[in-house]
């Protein structure tokens, strides 16, 4: 971690760097691996998945981040499909009509998936990206320099416009143009379960987006009984600077009025903010996304669900090798 910067002539780390080991940044690194670059995921997380994520507290299990995917392309379909053939995820029917694929036996064993033999630094983030005559410089917040050839970003948009604004103003104007929701997520750890709705629980009128026993996912009825409460988009944003206790009674409130049932004793609670959680405004299609050996990628760049970060990962890695740019 102290290795003096590079000078001109030495040879970059890796033939490929990619910021971020989200979806996107896991598809690109998977095609990478694949054309035999030399590649390196570094995440700022403790984990991989992004905001594909689960967290444990407390012995409680809660998948506080996407609570699904679905796919409409054959490359994200196929995925599903391996995933689900390794034991990592399985379909699950949350309405009549409507079956989609969870991680199994949580929402974080699909990005552990798609991660598997991928190098990748955790608890590592990038602070500058800088443009050189042969390379491209990463440095990380110890001000310690990563170089490449090439670079993939897939951080959000805002922390992407920045990183690029002062060297890849072009890709820092694409990223300028998207938008997120807030979520205010609420886990909660109970004493029971079993008098709660076992299906999806979406209510406009009490604000909520998202609402699950944790215990009723699939292949996860031996986790300790649990509740993840998500608001939805406008309540978030209005609510997103409330404390942390204010927004879990508020939401134990909203929950039961819409449930018509008690929560009962609560024995752990806890409230994340996810301020960039789901993209309201892509970039536009036609938008810049690859330059002078940097691509963007991310679900922004083409909607805000998983299979879009996963499409983005893909495109930016065939439009790095694609122009030699
Ligand atoms: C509450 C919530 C519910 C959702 N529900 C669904 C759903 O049910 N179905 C669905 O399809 N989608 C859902 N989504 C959206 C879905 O999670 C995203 O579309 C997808 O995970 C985005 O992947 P990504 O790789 O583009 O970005 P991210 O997952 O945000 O990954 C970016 C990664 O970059 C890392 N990073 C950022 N900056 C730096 C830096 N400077 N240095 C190093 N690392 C950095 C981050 O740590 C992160 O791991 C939901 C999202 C949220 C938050």
């Amino acid at each position: 971690m102290t290795a003096p910067p590079p000078s001109s002539t030495a040879s970059p780390h890796y033939d490929l760097l990619i910021i971020g080991a989200g979806i996107a940044g896991l598809a690109a690194g998977r095609m990478a691996q694949k054309a035999g670059q030399k590649v390196m995921l570094i995440d700022k997380g403790r984990r991989v998945g992004g905001r594909v994520s689960t967290r444990r507290s407390d012995g409680f299990v809660f998948n506080h981040g996407a609570q699904f995917a679905t796919s409409k392309s054959s490359d994200f379909g196929d995925i599903l499909r391996a995933a689900s053939t390794a034991g990592m995820a399985t379909n699950w029917q949350i309405e009549n009509k409507k079956t989609v694929v969870v991680g199994t036996p949580m929402m974080r064993n699909l990005p552990m998936f798609l991660a598997a033999h991928l190098p990748i630094q955790q608890n590592r983030r990038i602070a500058k990206i800088i443009r050189k005559t042969d390379h491209i410089a990463c440095v990380d917040t110890d001000d310690v320099p990563l170089t490449a050839r090439k670079v993939i970003c897939t951080a959000p948009a805002p922390q992407t416009a920045v990183l690029l604004a002062d060297d890849f103003p072009d890709l820092a104007a694409t990223a300028s143009h998207a938008a997120y929701a807030p979520c205010l997520t609420v886990m909660l750890g109970l004493a029971d379960d079993e008098m709660l709705p076992k299906m999806p629980v979406k209510s406009a009128q009490h604000d909520i987006g998202w609402a699950m026993c944790e215990t009723a996912r699939p292949a996860a009825a031996q986790h300790r009984p649990a509740l993840t409460i998500q608001a939805d988009a406008d309540w978030s944003a209005t609510h997103k600077d409330d404390t942390a206790d204010s927004i879990i009674k508020q939401l134990i409130e909203k929950y039961q009025l819409a449930t018509g049932c008690q929560i009962g004793a609560v024995l752990h609670a806890h409230a994340h903010r996810w301020l960039y959680a789901k993209v309201t405004t892509p970039s536009p299609a036609y938008a810049i996304i690859c330059q002078n050996n940097l691509a963007i990628a991310g679900d922004w760049l083409g909607g805000a669900r998983i299979e879009h970060a996963f499409t983005s990962g893909q495109r930016a890695f065939l439009a790095l090798n694609q122009t030699n740019a």
